[in-house]
């Protein structure tokens, strides 16, 4: 069968050049899915997984906007149309200079997998721009916002595809993206998730990646008889996901003691409380500051930026129990994944997207750690846009318990469907097995049922 992904990975490169990312991710699903392909020829004859590599619809869109200057700028708009088999389209809308076709590819695949895991009726989707709003002014971000939809306005909808909001796109973004597609169409519909509370929000949305990986990360726990009280936590990203892990594991009686951006990371020995929380939040989502001014602010905290020349990331240096990356892909390679291990770091739940390199997971799995792969442990986010969804059709809220509570079951059920596969499939505790086969065999029976399309 090694001969079998061998061949689908050379086919996989040849066809989609100059994308790492993508065959990193194509490469994982591959390994995992070996053993079911092996054992269920029907899946191979009928070319499932040849199918899900391929994206169903890949639109490519020039966004013109005008900054404040007066000066034209021209970015590049995506969206990944990946596999609509169990559900409309449904995932994220990425804005940052790094993006390009191979990134949201990856991220596109591995969103199939990880909606179909929620046990929701989702689709797998991904798209966004180029464009960095950093730096951008409000009005600025408007006018791309408002640029970027009037292309995209006649391929998205409530029963088509769903976009929501990943790194760059918040609440903000999600207010100028609706605001211009319901001009465009005249419909007030579901066609975003992530909006204001007032205008068909979900409550828990913003929170619910970050509770999840903290609750995925609990779960987690349970098979060893233990909890997060007490246990200190390395947490990277200073970002949406970052936000609402450190303030669920503060409510689970952890203790999280870093933080990051792009330009550097922050130790604070005492724990960033509540309070530290609040100013964490106040200057990334309303200042739109840098971490460093956490180290200004609070005494005792040691901030450390980015060193280029390093081949390893300080922050995953330093002695804990768990860690849960939040910012973005690759951010953990193998050395870090050694460092982790030698700090005796046991319980990783990846709350960012593939966080982790090859080698990386390797490395976890090797050690037999707790492991929460991204496609589990951060489904929290798109389970709650699904819930958000519900409402939207039934135009009826749910109160901030609810929403929570099922959130709470959901990430449950996802972190048993791991622990069952993995064990159906012959490599118990192994996570990434786990949520790869979880959220494929849904997908590929689904896939059998509709025939060749
Ligand atoms: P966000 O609010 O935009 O925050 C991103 C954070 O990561 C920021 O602190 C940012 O620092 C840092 N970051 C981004 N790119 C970086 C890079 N290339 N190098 C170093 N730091 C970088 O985004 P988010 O929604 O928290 O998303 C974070 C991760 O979670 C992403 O992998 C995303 O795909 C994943 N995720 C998000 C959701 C969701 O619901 N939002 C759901 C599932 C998964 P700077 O401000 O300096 O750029």
């Amino acid at each position: 069968m090694s001969e079998y992904v061998t061949a689908l990975m050379a086919e996989v490169k040849s066809k989609n050049p100059a994308e790492p990312e993508f065959h990193q991710a194509v490469q994982e699903v591959a390994d995992s899915l070996s053993v079911v392909l092996e054992r269920h020829p029907e899946y191979r004859n009928a070319k499932i997984l040849e199918r899900m590599i391929e994206p169903e619809r890949v639109l490519m869109f020039r966004v013109p906007w005008m900054d404040d200057r007066g000066n034209i700028r021209i970015n590049r708009g995506y969206r990944i149309e990946m596999n609509s088999a169990i559900g409309p389209y449904k995932g994220g809308l990425r804005f940052h200079p790094s993006v390009t076709l191979g990134i949201l590819k990856f991220l596109a695949f591995e969103q199939v997998f990880k909606n179909s895991l929620t046990t929701l009726p989702m689709g797998g989707g991904k798209g966004g721009s180029d464009f960095d709003p950093k730096g951008k002014s409000d009005n600025e971000v408007m006018h791309f916002c408002q640029s970027f939809m009037t292309e995209l306005c006649r391929h998205i909808g409530p029963d088509t595809d769903v976009p929501a909001g990943d790194i760059g796109v918040g609440g903000r973004e999600i207010g100028f993206l609706f605001g211009q597609y319901k001009r465009l169409r005249n419909e007030f519909t579901g066609v975003l998730t992530g909006k204001g509370l007032n205008w068909g929000g979900s409550l828990i949305r913003p929170e619910a990646t970050g509770y999840g990986a903290v609750y995925f990360a609990a779960e987690m726990l349970t098979t060893r008889g233990q909890t997060l009280q007490g246990k200190k936590c390395l947490v990277s990203g200073s970002g949406n996901v970052a936000q609402y892990t450190v303030e669920k594991i503060n409510q689970l009686g952890g203790k999280a003691v870093t933080l990051s951006d792009s330009n550097g990371y922050i130790y604070d020995e005492e724990g960033i409380s509540k309070e530290k929380l609040d100013f964490v939040m106040d200057l990334k989502n309303t200042r739109r500051g840098r971490i460093k001014e956490y180290a200004e602010k609070f005494k005792g905290v040691v901030y450390t930026p980015i060193d280029q020349k390093l081949d390893y990331n300080p922050l995953w240096n330093h002695k804990a129990d768990c860690a849960f990356p939040s910012a973005t892909q690759n951010e953990i390679n193998g050395k870090d994944a050694q460092n982790l291990l030698k700090n005796k770091v046991y319980v990783v739940a990846e709350g960012a997207n593939m966080p982790t390199t090859l080698d990386g997971v390797k490395t976890f799995i090797d050690a037999g750690i707790l492991y929460g792969p991204a496609k589990a442990a951060n489904a929290g986010g798109v389970a709650v846009s699904g819930l958000e969804m519900s409402q939207n059709s039934m135009r009826m809220p749910w109160t901030r318990e609810e929403v929570d509570n099922r959130l709470h079951i959901i990430m449950k059920s996802i972190h048993k469907t791991c622990v069952d596969m993995a064990n159906r499939f012959g490599t118990p505790g192994n996570y990434v097995n786990g949520a790869n086969i979880g959220g494929f065999l849904k997908v590929a029976d689904a896939m059998m049922d509709q025939g060749l399309v």
